[in-house]
């Protein structure tokens, strides 16, 4: 590709590439005509300040859950498993501490989800790219890879110079620790994944005695080739180039909305500590902005945010952090980058120092991002109150389909079921099941003790018993018509649960 383009570039002149851009630049000035922009490698400096002491502490809390999340030992009785996060596929549950999902109550699931959307809609209207910059995967595990970098390279400085540098005997070394780590950390994060879907003791011990099954070690190797490579290498192109999130959040995001601003209006004329001196003494206008260039250099996606908002931000808040510590150093106010919304920046343009009663606004101002919390909190309460008070027990009644029914030989038809009771609970339970609303019916089955029409059935705990049951009517109790409802009613004995299946009954039609 790229020698392609060379060729078409080494045979044509400037303006036969550029036609368009020819007549652009006759009215806007130059362009830049290079075809693809080589990419330039970002190495992001050291910055202290409260958004960094935020994004430590979100990095540890998130990446300490991750990984410590599947070794927590939760207690549910000798037949439940005991840890408190799994995805149990061989049993089709969910366990998250003391709510378990059975596969029936994936709505559930459905709700967290969709709690989680208007959670995500309110962060970005109001606080914009604060999961970006702050929670996302991508962005932890790049800040992961970078600082062991750091630790192990140096800052911003030394990395460049050691990139540059020959390939002495030190740079090897330092790559091979550094690469060395990094695998580590991909192996952990491959690993700590798939401990969520078994018992972690028991799966790490077959890991590293190799009996573990091979999806297991395909899962990890998956997930040490993309940690590496997105969180080693490709970095803030993921954000940029790959995930669609930035799109999306565009739409949800409005002049309300808090981005990280630079405040041009107090920033502009930018110019040295020399030059403003010297600017002050001969009465120029002198912005506060020392044009240190500290605010693009910690930057993680090497961005220059005096440029005004731009798609690649993620809202970290490091340049706010290593400007208001050069603004301390020059001894001039915090805040010429700051946490703002597009309403207020564009206020302050015409007045630097504009209040609320010149329409300085704050994202509280939005009635949309109460719609979004209104909403997150009715389902959130809709899921609590259902958990709270759901049913342990279920029953369910197939009905055989060929034939409908049978006629014995006393004349009797029978209809027969398949029945499945769900105990789930972790505990044994005992039910009696019967019908009702079919007179004179007799309620038979293979399983569990027969008592006056009723049956008994044991359920072990958290399981679900299936058995084939029989309801026979004679022929001086049928009912009219082709088929009848009649309920199967399974009731504990030692509980207060009670499950209601609505079956029909199906006979012959009456001869005229
Ligand atoms: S411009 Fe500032 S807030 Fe945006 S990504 Fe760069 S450092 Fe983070
Ligand atoms: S860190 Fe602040 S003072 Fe330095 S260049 Fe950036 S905006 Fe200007």
């Amino acid at each position: 590709m790229a020698n392609l383009i060379n060729n078409v570039k080494d045979n044509k002149t400037d303006d036969e590439l550029h036609p368009i851009a020819h007549d652009v630049e006759a009215v806007n000035g130059p362009l830049n005509r290079e075809l693809f922009e080589a990419k330039k490698k970002i190495y992001p400096k050291r910055t202290k300040g409260n958004f960094r002491t935020f994004k430590w502490i979100s990095m540890i809390l998130l990446l300490g859950f991750y990984y410590i999340g599947p070794w927590i030992r939760w207690d549910r009785g000798p037949t439940s498993p005991n840890q408190a996060i799994l995805v149990d596929f061989e049993h089709s549950r969910f366990y998250f501490f003391f709510i378990e999902i059975w596969p029936q109550e994936l709505y559930y699931i459905a709700g967290l989800l969709i709690m989680s959307a208007f959670a995500l809609f309110l962060v970005t209207a109001s606080v914009g790219r604060a999961w970006c910059g702050y929670a996302c995967p991508q962005t932890v595990w790049v800040d992961l890879f970078i600082t062991v970098e750091r630790w192990i390279e140096g800052d911003r400085n030394a990395r460049m110079r050691l990139d540059k540098a020959p390939w002495t005997f030190r740079k090897i070394y330092l790559r091979v620790i550094k690469h060395s780590i990094w695998l580590m950390i991909a192996a952990a994060t491959g690993g700590a994944w798939i401990f969520y879907f078994m018992d972690a003791p028991t799966l790490f011990n077959q890991l590293i005695h190799f009996e573990a099954a091979v999806v297991a070690y395909g899962t990890i190797i998956f997930f040490v080739l993309t940690t590496y490579t997105f969180g080693g290498h490709l970095r803030e192109q993921v954000c940029t180039y790959m995930c669609p999130w930035p799109r999306i959040q565009a739409v949800m995001m409005d002049v309300d909305s808090l981005v990280v601003t630079y405040h041009g209006t107090r920033g502009e004329p930018r110019m040295s500590v020399k030059k403003a001196k010297k600017a002050t003494a001969t009465n120029q206008p002198v912005g506060d902005c020392v044009d240190c260039n500290m605010c693009v250099v910690v930057c993680p996606m090497g961005i220059d945010i005096r440029d005004g908002i731009q798609l690649e931000c993620i809202t970290c808040g490091l340049c706010i952090d290593a400007c208001n510590d050069v603004m301390d150093k020059v001894d001039k106010p915090r805040g010429l980058i700051a946490y703002d919304t597009i309403n207020n920046e564009k206020i302050r343009q015409t007045k630097r120092d504009a209040t609320h009663a010149d329409g300085i606004r704050w994202p509280w101002h939005n009635y949309r991002n109460y719609v979004y919390m209104g909403l997150f909190l009715v389902v959130g309460f809709v899921m609590l109150y259902s958990l709270s008070t759901r049913d342990r027990f279920a029953i369910n009644a197939l009905h055989d389909r060929n034939p409908l029914y049978v006629q014995l030989s006393d004349g009797s038809i029978r209809n027969s079921f398949e029945i499945k009771l769900l105990n789930m609970q972790g505990k044994l339970r005992h039910f009696v099941i019967y019908t009702e609303g079919l007179e004179g019916a007799s309620f038979t089955t293979a399983a569990g003790t027969q008592t006056d029409g009723k049956v008994i059935i044991t359920i072990e705990p958290d399981r679900v018993k299936a058995f084939r049951a029989f309801v026979d009517v004679h022929k001086d109790n049928l009912p009219a018509g082709k088929q009848t409802d009649f309920k199967i009613i399974a009731q504990e004995i030692d509980g207060n649960e009670t499950g209601i299946y609505g079956a029909k009954f199906h006979m012959p039609e009456p001869a005229k």
